[in-house]
């Protein structure tokens, strides 16, 4: 966006950092300087799935197939950009998603991912349709078009999935067996970037990964905005709208 467009913009469409509710200028995007100086990468992550490592173990991929050739969340979930995630998700602030690709695309380039295509988590039309977007889509979407490489949507939910809110860690892995179908049938070795939103178990990721190897691809590299644990997940799930 250029100066002149944005001071118009500010003027008819004052904003609120989504995390501090200071009043921010369009250029930042929903969030002010010091919320985004707030967004840190993860503790102890394992440089294989992104997950924690606790005694030296990691809990997400140790004893398991792993597909993605590299998986990482860009944060925590917590703090700014736990509130960031919330009132994009939750609040249906569509716009805040240019300032999660924005984090996004710096954490894609300091990993130095050379990438030919990029795609997303895929989500159910039923929820598309409550929430307007998917949220994982249109970060991906601007990802995309700020790395000059094309998006395509290579996965899609099959039939009525069982949310995995109410499962446990192993549950998960199973649940999402069968729940993603491919929709090229031939990736050619292409490098795929896969851009999911929180990532938890990694069983989501996990399985897509699995299809995306499966139909082709050379190469899966995943990236969430955010790492939360699963018993986070269920604090926050207390208090969460759908
Ligand atoms: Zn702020
Ligand atoms: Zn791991």
């Amino acid at each position: 966006m250029n100066q002149a467009l944005g001071i118009i913009v500010d003027y008819f469409f004052p904003s609120d950092c989504a995390a501090c509710g200071k009043p921010v200028t369009a250029f930042d995007g929903g969030l002010c300087d010091d919320c985004a100086a707030d967004i840190h990468p993860p503790r102890d992550a394992c440089p294989r799935c992104g997950g924690q490592i606790v005694d030296g173990k990691c809990v997400i991929c140790s004893d398991r197939a792993w597909y993605p050739d590299r998986c990482f969340a860009v944060a925590e979930y917590s703090g700014a950009m736990k509130a960031l995630l919330r009132n994009y998700k939750f609040q249906k602030r569509r716009k805040l998603h240019g300032k999660i690709a924005k984090i996004v695309h710096e954490a894609v380039c300091s990993a130095s991912l050379e990438v030919d295509v990029v795609t997303a988590v895929p989500m159910g039309r039923a929820k598309v349709k409550k929430r307007g977007f998917n949220q994982s889509e249109l970060v991906a979407c601007a990802v995309a078009q700020k790395i000059g490489r094309e998006y395509r949507r290579l996965l899609k939910e099959a039939g009525k999935a069982r949310t995995q809110k109410d499962l446990n860690f192993l549950d998960r892995f199973l649940n999402v067996i069968g729940r993603y179908e491919i929709l090229e049938a031939d990736l050619r070795n292409a490098r795929v970037l896969l851009i999911d939103d929180v990532f938890t178990t990694g069983a989501t990721i996990n399985e897509c990964a699995r299809l995306l190897k499966s139909a082709g691809a050379g190469e899966v590299y995943a990236v969430a905005f955010a790492r939360r644990t699963l018993y986070e997940e269920m604090q926050d799930t207390m208090g969460d709208m759908p």
